[in-house]
Protein backbone atom coordinates (compact mmCIF):
# COMPACT_ATOMS: atom_id res chain seq x y z
CA UNK A 1 0.00 0.00 0.00
CA UNK A 2 2.60 2.26 0.98
CA UNK A 3 4.63 1.51 -1.91
CA UNK A 4 1.65 2.40 -4.49
CA UNK A 5 1.38 5.57 -3.03
CA UNK A 6 5.21 6.56 -2.91
CA UNK A 7 4.78 5.44 -6.82
CA UNK A 8 1.88 7.70 -7.31
CA UNK A 9 3.83 10.51 -5.76
CA UNK A 10 6.73 9.97 -7.73
CA UNK A 11 4.95 10.00 -10.97
CA UNK A 12 2.60 13.23 -9.96
CA UNK A 13 6.12 14.59 -9.29
CA UNK A 14 6.93 14.15 -13.09
CA UNK A 15 3.80 16.04 -14.32
CA UNK A 16 2.94 18.47 -12.14
CA UNK A 17 4.59 21.89 -12.32
CA UNK A 18 6.58 23.15 -9.17
CA UNK A 19 6.57 27.20 -8.85
CA UNK A 20 8.21 28.73 -6.07
CA UNK A 21 6.29 31.10 -4.02
CA UNK A 22 6.89 34.53 -1.35
CA UNK A 23 5.37 35.99 0.52
CA UNK A 24 2.19 38.15 -0.26
CA UNK A 25 3.36 41.74 1.46
CA UNK A 26 5.29 40.13 4.20
CA UNK A 27 1.86 38.00 5.15
CA UNK A 28 2.86 34.64 6.55
CA UNK A 29 -0.38 33.04 5.98
CA UNK A 30 -0.45 34.12 2.38
CA UNK A 31 1.86 32.91 -0.71
CA UNK A 32 1.91 34.51 -4.25
CA UNK A 33 3.28 32.77 -7.31
CA UNK A 34 4.03 34.15 -10.57
CA UNK A 35 2.22 33.05 -13.30
CA UNK A 36 4.16 32.90 -16.77
CA UNK A 37 1.18 31.85 -18.38
CA UNK A 38 -1.56 34.90 -17.68
CA UNK A 39 1.49 36.94 -16.20
CA UNK A 40 0.29 37.96 -12.78
CA UNK A 41 0.75 36.56 -9.71
CA UNK A 42 -1.94 33.91 -7.62
CA UNK A 43 -2.42 34.19 -3.84
CA UNK A 44 -3.26 30.78 -2.02
CA UNK A 45 -2.99 29.80 1.50
CA UNK A 46 1.00 28.93 2.54
CA UNK A 47 2.02 25.84 2.75
CA UNK A 48 3.30 23.37 0.67
CA UNK A 49 1.74 21.33 -1.42
CA UNK A 50 -0.79 20.91 -4.60
CA UNK A 51 -2.89 23.70 -5.58
CA UNK A 52 -5.30 23.91 -8.20
CA UNK A 53 -4.59 26.46 -10.81
CA UNK A 54 -6.13 30.07 -10.61
CA UNK A 55 -5.14 30.66 -14.34
CA UNK A 56 -7.28 32.79 -16.06
CA UNK A 57 -5.48 32.21 -19.38
CA UNK A 58 -7.31 29.37 -21.46
CA UNK A 59 -4.05 28.60 -22.95
CA UNK A 60 -2.40 27.79 -19.30
CA UNK A 61 -1.53 23.71 -19.20
CA UNK A 62 -1.43 24.62 -15.12
CA UNK A 63 -5.58 24.80 -15.65
CA UNK A 64 -5.17 20.79 -16.23
CA UNK A 65 -2.45 19.95 -13.44
CA UNK A 66 -2.53 22.44 -10.98
CA UNK A 67 0.90 22.73 -10.20
CA UNK A 68 3.15 22.53 -6.44
CA UNK A 69 3.64 25.66 -4.66
CA UNK A 70 7.28 25.20 -2.28
CA UNK A 71 7.16 28.62 0.03
CA UNK A 72 10.50 30.65 0.62
CA UNK A 73 11.04 28.86 3.92
CA UNK A 74 10.17 25.23 4.99
CA UNK A 75 8.93 24.44 8.52
CA UNK A 76 10.45 21.27 9.02
CA UNK A 77 8.42 19.00 11.38
CA UNK A 78 10.99 17.13 13.29
CA UNK A 79 9.83 13.56 15.37
CA UNK A 80 13.22 12.47 15.98
CA UNK A 81 13.29 12.90 19.57
ZN1 LIG B 1 -2.11 31.44 -14.26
Amino acid sequence: MARLEQSEIELMADTIPILHATLDNGRSDRWKVWCKHCEVFHFHGAGDGHRAAHCSSHSSPYKDTGYDIVGPFLEVKNHDD
